[in-house]
């Protein structure tokens, strides 16, 4: 087998294997063996650029960034349902249909109504070309590169797709991965994401594909658009769907009745609950294509189709006591203790009340019996309080003014609605979730140490910043409660290894507010070390990309202080990278600054992802279409004909690989 059929072989294997896994949910090789095969192909498409795929399963690891997500038009509109909240909205509209198409038979569609981000995928030859966002319906934004990481979406069809079309469908985060990144996010002492779908769609716009690729999303289908594709019905087209790969979930069901309806109606209010990913309702659809046609469209929604949304659960409780919770910023959030109740399958004993507006706004007092909600989402909120069984002596809650870990008075700034404790440096929750910050997987990744022992070692007063860490002996930690030897052995080693950790994540590791990693990045990419970020001023910030005034001020303040400037001076003697690395530094200019490149096609002496590496690398961004931005369109051999003749009627330049090449010395 010469490199060509081996790179096919192994692609059609790892497509094969994806789909097995990720929309069958039956995986047929071990995990162990797909990342050897992965890493195989990674290899040998490495050493061939000239085999590029873009349908290649190696893309979807991710690492392409986008920038800007650029606007595009819709080749068909993506509509709005009509909302019913009852059975009687529902034969309401049955009953029109039914006027409206004469006195036939009409069947109906049933399809869950999945809790997610809209997307619209298109397809040409069987190969996924772009994914667009719902935006206003008419255009959206152009998020392809993030899309093609998630794995149950095929970058490859099978079987007798037509040639082109669009399909559409929901972007979902199923609980149990959800559940799972938030157990994470707090042993790293981060904020846990509020709900399924809020970070199913703010995935959808992470500019670094690779970290979309980590997070366990998935789509579900529900819909075509396009010419001949060779169905008579919705039903019939959601099977056609799973045919080419797509993931449809099986729950659909045809319906020949509107008792049938209502059955699927009433089941799934009851069993929503055992889904694995979230639900707010069910559609319903008039089957046949040639009676949607018939029955067409209303200026926002098409009347062929009807929501039906659940009820969100409610149920009411007591409670019992607000405490005050304080994270690694300082922000304070004020938690319900409640009477525990069950509701939506789990008990549920607390409730965030957000902030201080949230508690005045509904007057929520201790010892009120509140009205308490699950719509789909994880954690229960409070919606209101039920005043008919307010005790006599209840007084108004009095938000605390101190806070509750450390006494000091709490702050509060000009549109935040959060309080904050000030006492950045001496309140133990800050310090301890700094560090907890400072040691997790995105920052520093301090393998042998965990949230819990850093706790541990803060109470037992062995450390009170992170680079106390650096001094801890093996000795010192052994005493600790469920330490032994060997532990106590890697815990060290893994503080000793963190110091080969990059200048860019030890950026985001320190902890500045509002330094989170994209920012940190950018700023060791403007910086290169922290000398030269330690002197920078407000004015010369805010010229890096992205970089505003809140981040500007945040990154000044903390280098002006003194504790920081000691600790950073201590990092430094610990030999913490705070430079880019030699490697890192080469290559890197400013040659481009201002330009925007459109890459298309395939090259000779680059791979896409090299050129756009050094169109990146010589300060220039990378567009993902041809626009007005554009400042030149990359061409290589076999380029899409609708981009050049885009260029062309914008006044793009079209250079090829070589005069680009040129460009740079
Ligand atoms: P709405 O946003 O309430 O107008 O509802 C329309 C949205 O529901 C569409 O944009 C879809 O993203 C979403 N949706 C979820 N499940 C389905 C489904 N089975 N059929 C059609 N649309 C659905
Ligand atoms: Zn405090």
């Amino acid at each position: 087998m010469d490199s060509k059929e081996k790179i096919e072989a192994l692609r059609t294997a790892l497509r094969e294997h994806n789909y097995n896994y990720y929309v069958l949910d039956t995986p047929t090789i071990s995990d162990y063996d797909f990342d050897m095969q992965l890493k195989e192909l990674q290899d040998l498409e490495a050493k061939h650029p000239e085999f590029y795929d873009a349908t290649s399963p190696s893309l979807r690891v991710g690492g392409m960034v986008t920038k800007n997500f650029e606007t595009v038009a819709h080749d068909s509109r993506m509509y709005s349902l009509d909302n019913s909240y009852s059975k009687e909205d529902l034969e309401d509209w049955e009953k029109r249909i039914q006027r409206n198409l004469g006195d036939v038979p009409v069947e109906f569609t049933c399809e869950l109504k999945y809790d997610g981000a809209s997307i619209s995928i298109t397809y040409e030859n069987g190969k996924l070309v772009r994914a667009l966002t719902r935006g206003d319906g008419f255009q959206g934004d152009d998020v392809t590169n993030n899309i093609k990481t998630i794995k149950s979406i095929p970058l490859q069809l099978k079987g007798d797709y037509p040639a082109k079309f669009d399909i559409r469908g929901e972007i979902v985060l199923p609980f149990e991965g959800f559940t799972r990144m938030n157990a994470e996010r707090i042993e790293n002492g981060e904020e846990p994401y509020m709900n399924p779908r809020n970070t199913a769609s703010g995935s959808l716009k992470l500019q670094d594909s690779s970290l979309v690729a980590q997070r366990p999303l998935e789509c579900l289908l529900y819909g075509i658009v396009g010419e001949n594709i060779g169905v008579e019905s919705q039903f019939q087209m959601l099977e056609k769907a799973r045919v080419w790969g797509f993931k449809v979930p099986t729950v659909a069901k045809l319906c020949k009745s509107t008792d049938e309806v209502m059955n699927f109606v009433e089941h799934w209010d009851i069993h929503r609950h055992e889904l694995p990913y979230e639900t707010d309702g069910v559609v319903i659809k008039v089957n046949s294509l040639q009676h949607q046609e018939e029955l067409g469209y209303t200026s926002k929604s098409p009347r062929w189709a009807m929501a039906y949304k659940f009820k969100a659960e409610q149920v009411s409780t007591l409670l019992n006591e607000i405490t005050y919770q304080v994270g690694r910023t300082g922000a304070i959030t004020p938690v319900a203790n409640l009477e525990p109740v069950l509701l939506a399958g789990t008990t549920v004993k607390r409730a965030s009340l957000h902030n201080a507006d949230q508690i005045a706004k509904f007057d929520i007092r201790e010892g009120d019996t509140v009205f308490v909600e699950k719509g789909g989402e994880i954690i229960p909120k409070i919606v209101g309080v039920d005043f008919a069984q307010r005790p006599l002596n209840s007084v108004p809650t009095k938000y605390i003014d101190h806070c509750p870990e450390c006494s000091t008075a709490l702050e509060r700034t000009e549109g935040d609605a959060k309080h904050y404790c000030p006492n950045f440096y001496g309140c133990p929750p800050q310090i301890t979730g700094r560090i907890q910050h400072y040691i997790s997987r995105k920052a520093m990744d301090i393998e042998g140490l965990g949230g819990e022992t850093v706790e541990l070692l803060y109470k037992e007063q062995l450390i009170k910043n992170y680079a106390d860490l650096y001094t801890l002996t093996k000795e010192q930690v052994m005493p600790l409660e469920r330490m032994a030897e060997k532990s106590a052995e890697n815990l060290v080693n893994g503080v000793k290894a963190s110091t080969q950790i990059p200048f860019e994540r030890v950026l985001f590791a320190l902890g500045i507010r509002f330094v989170g990693e994209t920012v940190a990045k950018k700023l060791a990419k403007a910086y290169k070390n922290i000398d030269a970020l330690k002197v920078t001023t407000v004015e010369e910030l805010v010229k890096v990309d992205e970089i505003g005034e809140r981040i500007a001020n945040s990154v000044v303040e903390f280098f002006q202080n003194e504790t920081n400037q000691e600790i950073i001076e201590r990092l430094k003697s610990y030999g913490i990278q705070f430079e880019l690395s030699a490697e890192k530094l080469e290559n890197q200019t400013e040659e481009l600054k201002g330009q925007t490149f459109v890459v298309s096609g395939v090259f000779e002496k680059l791979s896409r992802n090299e050129l756009k590496k050094l169109i990146e690398d010589n300060g220039a961004k990378v567009g993902s279409s041809v626009s007005s931005k554009t400042t030149f369109l990359v061409a290589g051999d076999k380029m899409g004909p609708s981009k050049r003749t885009k260029a062309e009627s914008l006044g793009v330049a079209i250079i090829t690989e070589d005069e680009f090449l040129a460009m740079l010395k």
